[in-house]
């Protein structure tokens, strides 16, 4: 991998893009920059804003040797586009300086980390023995490039046909910029869309191990109940991407789980069929309220899973909001009332952007998420 002048400072990240279907590409321009035109770029996969759309990515592209799954191609790009992207597509590049200048930060770190890391730390976790199923994956589980363009890793859907001048700025002013841990290693910057009124430890999601900078803590932030109904919707509208704008409960929600759908989820995505079902019980939870072992009695047998995506994955087709869930038995199905967009660790996007309108630069917001963490900068 190229480096600048900085010893082990990343000049460029490889992004295997995720398309759907074989790739359909043609070289493109955007502004100053050249690149290429993807046709079929692939969001949301498997949630459920899951959709197809045109992007332009800059920097060059190589075919990926053998493809993996949806992933054909891998798309070389400099660093600050990259983040520039995500910021971009994470996020509207039109919500607040202070706000996209901390998540330029954090989607830098998190991106530098995976490239100085990779092939270090372990993949995947899985715990499994008979009637439990307890998994946790990890963006390091790909080869052949750094990071993918969907939520797996950081979403990453090219420049906008226009870009922002604040989302240049941001990127611009924090050049070079990371997170950094105690310890002076470069942070592992989590972030989720809406961490529902508490942040969540690091350990209920993915391996067994807590960082200090990722602490359980209140975040009243992002409960928008304060503002008037004209100011909620045009904070959101400057916010929120138009695809995620359409999911407008995301502190408090409510949904329902058919057991008969459960019943042959469980068959599909665990091969064990516990019958009809009876209950479903969180026999522990992590510190935000977000389940991290769900119990699923059936009349033939009895099924644990594990941890927060597996049970959101389980309970919905399109992946449920998050697992800080409780569920009440309404006979032929369960009526689930949850709270939370996300896994909850780290920052949380509507609550770090609310404080920005509030007129919080991106040191007190990152200081609020990540306390303890220091910024650092490769410049
Ligand atoms: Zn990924
Ligand atoms: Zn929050």
């Amino acid at each position: 991998m190229a480096s600048d002048n900085n010893v082990g400072y990343p000049a460029q990240i490889a992004v295997g893009l995720i398309t759907d279907g074989l790739p359909e590409i043609q070289t493109a321009r955007c502004g100053e920059s050249e690149g290429f035109l993807v046709s079929n770029l692939l969001i949301g996969d498997g949630f459920h804003w899951q959709q197809c759309r045109e992007a332009f990515v800059p920097g060059s592209l190589h075919h990926l040797s053998p493809p993996q799954g949806n992933i054909h191609v891998v798309n070389m790009v400099d660093i600050e586009d990259y983040v520039l992207s995500v910021i971009s597509s994470e996020m509207n590049p039109s919500a607040p300086l202070e706000f996209l200048k901390a998540h330029a930060i954090i989607s830098r770190s998190w991106a530098v980390r995976k490239i100085m890391e990779k092939g270090e730390s372990e993949v995947k976790g899985r715990i499994h023995a008979d009637g439990i199923s307890v998994d946790w994956e990890e963006s390091d589980s790909h080869h052949g490039f750094d990071v993918c363009s969907d939520d797996h890793c950081q979403r990453y859907q090219g420049f906008p046909a226009r870009i922002p001048e604040q989302a240049r700025e941001a990127v611009e002013s924090t050049r070079g910029m990371v997170l950094t841990a105690p310890d002076n290693s470069v942070a592992d910057a989590r972030f989720s869309k809406c961490c529902g009124g508490r942040t969540e430890r690091f350990s209920s999601c993915w391996a067994d191990a807590d960082m200090t900078y990722l602490p359980v803590k209140e975040d009243s932030w992002c409960d928008l109940s304060d503002l008037t109904e004209t100011e909620r919707v045009g904070f959101l509208d400057t916010c929120l991407r138009n695809f995620d704008r359409k999911t407008e409960d995301f502190l408090t929600w409510s949904t329902t789980v058919d057991k008969v759908w459960l019943r042959d989820n469980i068959i599909a995505r665990h091969g064990v069929d516990l019958g009809e079902i009876i209950s479903l019980e969180a026999l522990e939870r992590g510190g935000s309220g977000r389940i991290t072992r769900l119990m699923i009695r059936g009349r033939r047998g009895v099924l644990t899973v594990g941890k927060e995506l597996a049970i959101r994955r389980l309970l919905a087709r399109d992946c449920l909001r998050s697992s800080w869930l409780d569920a009440e038995d309404c006979g032929d199905h369960f009526r689930i009332t949850g709270r939370g967009w996300g896994h909850g660790v780290g920052l949380c996007q509507i609550g770090a952007a609310r404080m920005a309108r509030e007129g919080y630069d991106f040191k007190s917001i990152l200081e609020f998420y990540y306390p303890g963490a220091t910024i650092r900068s490769f410049g």
